[in-house]
C-alpha cells in the first residue's frame, strides 16, 4: 500500500492551513465568544474567499471550480480543513453536501446533473439526505424503512416520516429514501428520489434540538404527505436505493473520520500549548508524567486512526468496496476522537470547559459521531461478521 502524499497535494494542504489560520479560525473565535450561530450570508462570504483562493470543492471536477482530488488525495486536505468545524463548510467538503455530491456524481443522469449537482457543486444550493425515520421506522436497521412510494399513473406518491435530516432547514432539495416494492427482498425494494424543497407535500415539522450548540442547517423532522414526484425524480433506478445508499455512506463515513481527525489534532495542539505554559505544583503541567501520558496516548491514537483512514482510502482508490476497513476506521476514529477531546478538556481544566476555547463545543459535537452514519455497535457487527466468516467453524480444518 502506498500512502505517499503527492507533491501537489502537499501544496494544497499548506494553502488550506493558511486559509484556515487567516480567514476561518478568526470567525470561529468571534462566533464562540458571542455564542452566535453561523448565518448563510456569513458562510457564503467565507466561501467567496475560499473560491478566490482556489480552495473549492476538493472532490468535484475542475469544470465546476473543484480540485478534482481522488479519495486518497483528500485524506490530508480534509484533515487540514477539519481543524475548524467551519473549515469544511468554507471550502465545500462538509457533510451532508459532500456525500450528496459524491452520490449525484455517480448516479445522476445528465438532466439531474445539470439541475441538482452543478449548482450544488458551485455552492449555490444546499442539499439533504433523508433516510432515518423515528421509531418504529428505520434507524440503525435500514431494512425497516416505512416511507412508501406508490405509483400513480406516471408519477409516484410518497408518504412517510423522517427525522434528523441534516441541512433540512436550508436544503434546496432532498434525497429521499422510500420503499417502492414491499414484497421485494428488504435490501432491494427501496428507491431514492430527488425532491425540490418547494414541492407540495414536504412538511418540515421542526428542527430537532441536539446536544451542544445548534448545527448549521439543523437536523429536521419531516413528514412527506402525498408528495407527488415524476418518474424522472428517481436517482439511479427503481429498487437501487440501498446500493446507492451504500455507495454514498461508505466514503462519507471515511470523510467524517478525516475531518474529525483535524479537530482532534488541533485540540491536542491547544492542550499541549496550555500544559506547557500553565504551572501547578512547582512545574509546568507538561512536566507531570500523568499528563504527559495523556498527550502521548492522544498522539499515538491519532497516528493509528490516520493509518486506518489511509488503508480504507487506498482500498477504495483501488476500486474495492472496503466495507470492513471503512467500518474499522469509523469505529476507531470516532472513539479515538472522543477520547482525545476528553483528555484535552481535562488538561485545560476550567478553561477547557469554558467557551473561551473551542474544546467544549467540539467535545459536545463529537459525541454524535459515534452514532451517525452507523453507530459503533453496528460497525462492530460488520467487522464481527467478517471475522466469523473467515475464522469461524470449519475454517481452520
Ligand atoms: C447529528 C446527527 C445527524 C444526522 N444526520 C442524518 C442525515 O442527514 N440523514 C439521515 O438519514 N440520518 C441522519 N442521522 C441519523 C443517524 O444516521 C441515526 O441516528 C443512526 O443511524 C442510528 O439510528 P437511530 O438513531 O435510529 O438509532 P437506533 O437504531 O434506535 O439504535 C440505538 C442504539 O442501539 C444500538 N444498536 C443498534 N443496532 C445495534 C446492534 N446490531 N447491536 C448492538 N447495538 C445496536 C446503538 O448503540 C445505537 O446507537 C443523523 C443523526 C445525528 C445524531
Amino acid at each position: 500500500m502506498d500512502f505517499t502524499i503527492p507533491r501537489h497535494v502537499e501544496v494544497i494542504v499548506r494553502r488550506v492551513r493558511q486559509f484556515l489560520d487567516e480567514e476561518v479560525i478568526p470567525i470561529e473565535a468571534q462566533l464562540l465568544r458571542a455564542s452566535r450561530d453561523l448565518s448563510v450570508e456569513a458562510l457564503q462570504a467565507l466561501r467567496a474567499k475560499a473560491k478566490s483562493a482556489h480552495l473549492w470543492a476538493p472532490t468535484m471536477p475542475k469544470e465546476w471550480g473543484g480540485m478534482a482530488l481522488n479519495i486518497q488525495e483528500i485524506v490530508p486536505v480534509f484533515e487540514e480543513a477539519g481543524r475548524s468545524l467551519l473549515g469544511p463548510m468554507a471550502i465545500h467538503c462538509a457533510a451532508p453536501d459532500e456525500g450528496n455530491m459524491h452520490l449525484l456524481r455517480h448516479w445522476a443522469n445528465p438532466e439531474q446533473t445539470e439541475r441538482y449537482l452543478a449548482p450544488l457543486a458551485r455552492g449555490e444550493t444546499f442539499s439533504a439526505f433523508s433516510m432515518t425515520e423515528p421509531p418504529p421506522g428505520a434507524g440503525s436497521d435500514p431494512r425497516m424503512i416505512r416511507t412508501r412510494a406508490t405509483r400513480d399513473g406516471g408519477d409516484w406518491i410518497i408518504n412517510g416520516h423522517k427525522w434528523l435530516t441534516t441541512y433540512g432547514e436550508i436544503a434546496d432539495f432532498f434525497i429521499i429514501m422510500a420503499r417502492t416494492d414491499p414484497d421485494a427482498h428488504p435490501y432491494q425494494g427501496c428507491t431514492q428520489f430527488l425532491a425540490p424543497r418547494d414541492t407540495p407535500g414536504i412538511k418540515i415539522l421542526r428542527d430537532v434540538p441536539v446536544m451542544g450548540a445548534k448545527d448549521f442547517g439543523g437536523h429536521v423532522e419531516i413528514v412527506y404527505e402525498d408528495l407527488r414526484l415524476p418518474d424522472s425524480a428517481i436517482l439511479g433506478e427503481e429498487g437501487q436505493g440501498f446500493m446507492l445508499a451504500q455507495s454514498r455512506l461508505g466514503p462519507a463515513r471515511l470523510t467524517h473520520c478525516m475531518r474529525w481527525t483535524g479537530i482532534a489534532q488541533r485540540a491536542l495542539e491547544i492542550a499541549t500549548d496550555y500544559a506547557s505554559q500553565r504551572e501547578a505544583f512547582g512545574s509546568a503541567l507538561s512536566g507531570h508524567q500523568s499528563l504527559q501520558w495523556m498527550l502521548a496516548d492522544s498522539e499515538m491514537e491519532l497516528k493509528m486512526g490516520r493509518l486506518l483512514i489511509q488503508e480504507a482510502a487506498w482500498r477504495l482508490a483501488q476500486g474495492e468496496q472496503a466495507r470492513v476497513e471503512t467500518s474499522v476506521a469509523k469505529v476507531q476514529v470516532s472513539e479515538i476522537v472522543s477520547r482525545v477531546l476528553d483528555r484535552c478538556v481535562q488538561i485545560c481544566g476550567g478553561r477547557g470547559i469554558s467557551r473561551d476555547l473551542p474544546l467544549s463545543t467540539w467535545y459536545e459535537k463529537a459525541r454524535a459521531f459515534r452514532i451517525y452514519d452507523g453507530a459503533s455497535e453496528v460497525h462492530r457487527m460488520v467487522v464481527a461478521r467478517d471475522v466469523i466468516k473467515r475464522y469461524g467453524a470449519g475454517s481452520q480444518n
